[in-house]
């Protein structure tokens, strides 16, 4: 490709309205633009990357025995309604009608519309096991779209599901998909984790996420490097680890603490720690009332207690009138002594003793509180927020924390979708049998945004090669001089000619120009053809080499082929 040719609208300046790396840099390297809130263009370069991303995940599906169709995303509302999900995905689906006003939706997954395509096409248990796939644009009306194509309400997903007449089968083609994924992402350049993930809500039996560890990621994974546990915050176990009680073994006692809200400022007020506190939180469940408590200085995790709890929704903070009503206290004095709804007590909340509680008056808590003794929970569980230097669960030593950017998933469906939509096989003796299914996702979109938050430094992308636009850029220092131009000409055509995915910089713009617009779009090696050319020599340099290097051209040729070839 000639750089004359190609559309470049390369940005000098940061755009406003991009807070994270991937997002500015990738504006300003003209791969994307902004339509409208979470809506994107692909320009040349851009649209280049995605396609790479999507061959190697096509090549892998396809060696994993994946089959590709494609599926509409203008979807009929009867596909989700007989599921359930047309309620349930609530705001987050873009409905529309037709001209005979006729319900229909765009795509926000495409569960329903798999399983009613084997229901409709699949006559015989001999047809299975069988991995569908497609490469997809998909819809959701996120409430905040934001981070360019990391969040965004129009993206490409890679769903896939499979089909198996038994759970040791579904166990198969689970593994199958999972080793695919690892060899896509290290095919993408990703550095990822593996972690276990929450399947509790879809009511699957097994499921992992795989992480790009970044800290501009929207998920919470705690890992041990001691013994390789990884885990999203949703699942990570929490080990207790006692800390020191109140010392007062006496009764509990009601005390005064006028205009104390928070829990810091309890602590100023009482002079004690925040662990010896335990904080009570009102939600909603659907349509009833809970509570849940955890120690002073812990969050509760609403995945955990969600599941917990068993309700659809998820669970959202009790209305400031319903506390009161439910407390007879302003908000801020909640307790587990007295409250007429069930009381979810996190596991490490026994382990305390003596502690201080609100006491559903205003300006009034409780302490030398004892569990038993004082009050008794509906249940006792792990439902905090795992946190950096929790014991590991599994061999003891401090976890870690980190932020991840999810770019895969892979679940243990089940059968959930295929027991709703009545997806059955005859086996072998006439029985009837309910086909259990995975599914597996990939974000592809998103892809391109968590190499870009991997790769890169103060002079723009620095693109893993084997998703990089092009593998090679060309540079003649002087547009004018024929010698460098004839010359910059016969290398590009040689590369080409090598299977190689060469640009030249054939514009007549400054040696700054080019040299900068180069690094920004992240090509990963360069050839500058400049005075030296009448001796023979170039310059080569690759993206993260801090300088370049003086070559013959036969040499700098061979190893741009031998640097891209090995890292494809
Ligand atoms: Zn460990």
């Amino acid at each position: 490709m000639r750089m004359s040719n190609l559309l470049l609208p390369t940005l000098r300046e940061v755009p406003a309205d991009a807070e994270i790396t991937s997002h500015k840099l990738m504006l300003r390297a003209a791969m994307i633009r902004r339509l409208g809130s979470g809506i994107y263009s692909y320009l040349p370069l851009g649209l280049r990357v995605l396609q790479k991303v999507e061959k190697i995940i096509r090549e892998e599906m396809n060696n994993a025995d994946a089959q590709e169709l494609l599926m509409p995303a203008l979807l009929p509302a009867e596909a989700y309604q007989a599921s359930g999900r047309w309620d349930v995905f609530g705001a987050s689906m873009f409905k529309l009608k037709d001209r005979y006003d006729r319900d229909y939706c765009l795509g926000p997954t495409h569960e329903e519309l798999f399983t009613q395509t084997v229901i409709d096409n699949v006559k015989s248990y001999k047809e299975y096991p069988m991995t569908l796939y497609q490469i997809q644009t998909k819809y959701r009306d996120e409430a905040r779209p934001r981070f360019g194509v990391i969040r965004s309400r129009e993206f490409v997903m890679k769903d896939a599901y499979s089909f198996d007449t038994s759970d040791e089968g579904l166990d198969e083609s689970y593994k199958k998909m999972y080793d695919a994924y690892n060899r896509i992402f290290e095919r993408l350049g990703l550095d990822f984790t593996v972690v276990d993930a929450d399947s509790g809500a879809m009511g699957g039996s097994g499921s992992q996420e795989f992480m790009v560890k970044s800290p501009v990621g929207e998920d919470g994974i705690a890992y041990c490097d001691c013994c390789g546990y990884a885990a999203n915050y949703e699942k990570a176990e929490c080990v207790n680890a006692p800390k020191p009680s109140a010392e007062d073994g006496g009764d509990m006692e009601k005390i005064h603490t006028p205009n104390v809200h928070t829990i810091e400022e309890l602590v100023s007020f009482l002079g004690a720690e925040p662990y010896n506190f335990a904080k009570t939180i009102i939600y909603k469940a659907d349509d009833k009332y809970i509570a849940a408590m955890v120690r002073g200085d812990r969050e509760i995790n609403e995945v955990k207690l969600k599941n917990l709890v068993g309700c659809t929704d998820d669970l959202e903070l009790a209305e400031p009138y319903m506390v009161r009503q439910l407390t007879n206290a302003e908000v801020g004095f909640a307790g587990p002594v007295g409250l007429d709804i069930p009381v979810y007590v996190d596991k490490e909340v026994e382990t305390m003793k003596n502690f201080i509680i609100g006491a559903n008056e205003t300006d009034m808590h409780y302490k030398n509180v004892n569990i038993g003794k004082d009050f008794t929970p509906h249940t006792v569980a792990d439902i905090r927020v795992i946190e950096e230097g929790d014991a590991c669960p599994r061999c003891g030593k401090p976890i870690k924390t980190a932020q991840g950017i999810e770019v895969g998933h892979v679940f243990k469906l089940g059968t959930k979708y295929s027991e709703a939509l009545g997806l059955t096989f005859q086996d072998e003796d006439g029985q009837s049998k309910v086909v259990t299914m995975g599914c597996y996702g990939i974000g592809v979109t998103r892809c391109l945004s968590a190499a870009v938050e991997q790769n890169n430094d103060e002079n723009g992308i620095i693109w893993p090669v084997s998703i990089a636009p092009f593998e090679v850029i060309v540079i003649p220092v002087n547009a004018k001089n024929e010698e460098q131009t004839e010359a910059a000409e016969k290398i590009y055509n040689e590369l080409k000619a090598k299977g190689i995915d060469a640009l030249i910089d054939d514009r007549n713009e400054r040696p700054g120009v080019k040299f900068k617009d180069a690094d920004l779009i992240g090509i990963p090696v360069r050839i500058v053809v400049g005075k030296k050319i009448g001796e023979g020599i170039v310059e080569y340099k690759e993206r993260t080499a801090p300088s370049s290097a003086e070559k013959t051209v036969g040499a700098a040729v061979d190893d741009v082929v031998k640097f891209v070839e090995s890292r494809r």
